[in-house]
């Protein structure tokens, strides 16, 4: 069998409120990378599919979608833009936001991504998160950010089951970046950490 290779990743890790989506946003303006994240990838299913219907089933609960599916969906995606033409492998580093989010999908992924380096924006305060999803939910269309339980299910889930991620990951790879600071002062820090990383090729 011939030898694929795997595509070039960042991620992009920290609890549910931290700035990821915010970051990878900006970052994603940046020649060579593309950000990819999964909660977005879930959002966009058509909500009257199967796949769609079983994602609310679980995002409207706090709760992770199993990871078989989850890696699928997204095995899916990446797929797909690469046939397109939207993602080119040589080309892009992929930002990846919100996956993986457990030990398993780790492993799901292992034989298709190589990491480069793993940005965890780390937050003290638990309150911080859930007054910004809050404030998100005003502004977006996500159930899951509009009820306060729904919420603090979420950083519990984050902490039980996505938090382990860390110790499935090369320590060597993983830059902690104090996410309690101004969208600016994170960037740079973002910035700080991936230059090195990030080749320059246009
Ligand atoms: P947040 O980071 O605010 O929790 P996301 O947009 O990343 O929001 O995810 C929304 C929902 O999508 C999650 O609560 C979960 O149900 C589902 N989801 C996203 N990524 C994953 C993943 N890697 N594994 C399982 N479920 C996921």
């Amino acid at each position: 069998m011939a030898n694929v290779a795997k595509y070039r990743a960042i991620l992009l890790f920290g609890y549910p409120g931290c700035g990821k989506g915010t970051q990878g946003e900006v970052l994603c303006g940046m020649p060579n990378l593309l950000h990819l994240a999964m909660g977005d990838i879930f959002r966009a299913l058509d909500k009257q599919s199967d796949i769609g219907q079983e994602f609310l089933s679980y995002s409207t609960k706090g709760l992770l979608v199993p990871d078989e599916l989850t890696v699928r969906v997204w095995k899916r995606h990446v797929d797909k833009l690469a046939a397109d033409g939207a993602f080119r492998p040589d080309y892009h580093v992929l930002l990846l936001d919100g996956i993986p989010r457990t030990p398993s999908q780790v492993e799901y992924l292992r034989p298709l991504i190589e990491v480069l380096r793993v940005i965890h924006l780390g937050i003290e305060d638990q309150n911080i998160l859930v007054n910004r999803l809050k404030g998100r939910a005003l502004k977006s269309d996500r159930p899951d950010d509009a009820d306060e339980s729904v919420i603090r299910k979420r950083i519990e889930v984050y902490e039980a089951e996505t938090m382990p991620v860390l110790n499935a990951l090369d320590k060597n790879l993983i830059t902690n970046i104090n996410a309690d600071q101004p969208p600016l002062a994170v960037l740079r820090d973002i910035a700080e950490a991936l230059t090195p990383v990030v080749p320059s090729k246009i």
